[in-house]
């Protein structure tokens, strides 16, 4: 079992398939070639003292080369640890401690982040460049077994809600997340190729597509960082069939001038997912005919755990879907007993894909974990046919006059103002309503709309408890690596003036 296995199962079955492609260098490379290339780079870690359970950091842009040295650790039976190469030295720093890898292994571009990062670290550890391999041409390491309940990487959460955990996953979790993805959604077969675009740091590039695509001996085209234009290019150029991106990137695809220029006729499927996806971003893959889907994730499920399947895009727009294949949802009060259908509550899951629990942090798992199942610390309501629409994270939910908001409700509102960029609604303390709904709307560069015609815009189309209180301007919303607002700024930025 485990993630090296499949690798040497493909270079077996299919030895001359393509499993990589280097956007870059149009450099291609084999299941066969694949099977020996992380066969000696374990080769490599051993000799430098990566054992069983060992973490070995990854800090870089997508490359084939990581996508090998994963499968190199995994062969060790050792730990990836893949670190947002858009962190601090400072905040490296603290993944390091926390992990407490026993080597860092980087690319050209951050070489001096991971120095500045070891230096700052409290204890030692190697640093390395990714391609550093100081064995013979031929060495070879052998496959150490492993259990499908062994952690198979340490992947830190986004860091939107507070300081990011290490979720354990599991090779079991890895697999399962295969499965799920092969027999859920429109599936996936040997034909099948891939654009690995989004970065592979986070669990939605690396494991949505490019992973199950690995498992299912497709192949894995290798960009090393997003551009929206280049990224149009790549799909058409390679042909591309399935495609996973997070909101942001499909809203920046959109708008490249030359769009209907490219020939997409080879992409089959497209995945959104990871954060809210504006309606205006589905209205327009949609429109152009193409199977737009929604689905959500999480780093703890590694990711997939709810899938709006292409027959019901259309007919039920605005949801997530329906569990994944092999996964159970339950919608709970604070009590955690179950709410009547259509009525929001706290989404739990269960499922073969539910990770191992949060590296060091026992009493955190405990408790996300309490009674059996996952607590998603996500908002939700499902309706009598079991679809499911996220409606936000308890933790942004706001209370004003004794009324519940759904922040995202009303950014989807103000998203649908032709001049409105981008959007976020905060709760900030009011004396009068207890929290005062806020947004920070960011416009587009000719647009002069103002907070009066926004307010009067969300007023036409929402109830007036839900319209915000206040309407701030910032040119550029914060957002982490993966698109995610960080709403935890904006309440820190506008808190302390507001009344
Ligand atoms: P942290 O846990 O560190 O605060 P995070 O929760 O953003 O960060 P991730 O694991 O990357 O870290 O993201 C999972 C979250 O992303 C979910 O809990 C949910 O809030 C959000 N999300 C995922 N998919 C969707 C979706 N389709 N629509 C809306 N939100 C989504
Ligand atoms: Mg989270």
């Amino acid at each position: 079992a485990g993630l090296s296995s499949w690798i040497t199962r493909r270079a077996q079955r299919t030895p001359d398939a393509i499993a990589l492609v280097d956007a870059t260098t149009g450099v291609t490379t084999t299941y066969a070639q694949l099977a020996v290339n992380s066969a000696r780079r374990a080769a490599a870690l051993s000799a430098r003292g990566v054992r069983r359970g060992d973490r070995v950091m990854l800090l870089g842009l997508n490359s084939t080369a990581q996508l090998e040295t994963m499968f190199a650790v995994a062969r060790l039976a050792a730990i990836t640890v893949p670190v947002n190469f858009r962190l601090s030295a400072g905040e490296v720093a603290y993944l390091i401690s926390d992990a407490a890898p026993t080597v860092l292994l980087h690319d050209d571009m951050f070489a001096d982040l991971a120095a500045a990062a070891a230096e700052q670290a409290p204890r030692r550890l190697d640093v390395a460049h990714i391609d550093a391999l100081d064995v013979p041409e031929e060495a070879f390491a052998p496959e150490n077994p492993v259990h499908a309940d062994d952690v198979a990487m340490l992947m830190y959460t986004s860091g939107t809600t507070g300081k990011p955990k290490g979720a354990m996953l599991t090779h079991g979790n890895f697999e399962w997340n295969a499965i799920n993805m092969l027999v859920s959604g429109e599936g996936m077969t040997p034909r099948d190729k891939t654009l690995a675009v989004a970065p592979l740091f986070h669990i939605g590039g690396l494991s949505l597509y490019v992973l199950p695509l690995m498992y299912a001996g497709g192949t894995i085209v290798v960009a090393p960082a997003f551009d929206p234009a280049a990224t149009l290019k790549l799909l058409e150029a390679h042909r591309i069939t399935v495609h996973f991106m997070v909101p942001a990137m499909w809203d920046a695809m959109r708008r490249v001038p030359t769009f209907d220029d490219h020939d997409l006729s080879s992409l089959r499927t497209l995945l959104c997912g990871g954060a809210p996806c504006p309606i205006p971003v589905i209205d327009f893959y949609q429109g152009k005919g193409m199977t737009f889907m929604e689905g959500f994730g999480m780093t703890e499920l590694a990711p997939a755990a709810i899938i709006l399947e292409a027959e019901y895009v259309r007919s039920h727009a605005g949801s997530v879907g329906r569990p994944i294949f092999h996964d159970d949802v339950r919608i709970v009060d604070g009590d955690d007993k179950d709410v009547p259908t259509g009525e929001v509550g706290e989404l739990l899951l269960a499922g073969p894909n539910v990770f191992a629990g949060y590296w060091g942090l026992p009493e955190v798992t405990a408790h996300d974990m309490r009674g059996g199942w996952f607590h998603s610390g996500d908002l939700a309501r499902m309706d009598a046919d079991g679809f499911i629409t996220l409606v936000d994270r308890k933790k942004d939910m706001i209370v004003t006059g004794g009324e519940n908001v759904y922040p995202i409700e009303v950014e989807q509102v103000l998203l649908q103002h032709p001049d409105v960029e981008d959007a976020a609604v905060i709760g900030l303390p009011d004396e009068k309503w207890g929290e005062g709904v806020t947004a920070v709307v960011s416009v587009r560069a000719e647009a002069s709309v103002s907070a009066d015609d926004l307010l009067a815009f969300c007023r036409d189309r929402i109830a007036h408890f839900k319209s915000p209180r206040r309407i701030e301007f910032l040119d550029v919303l914060p957002r982490n690596a993966t698109g995610k607002l960080l709403k935890r700024t904006l309440r820190e930025q506008f808190g302390s003036d507001g009344s």
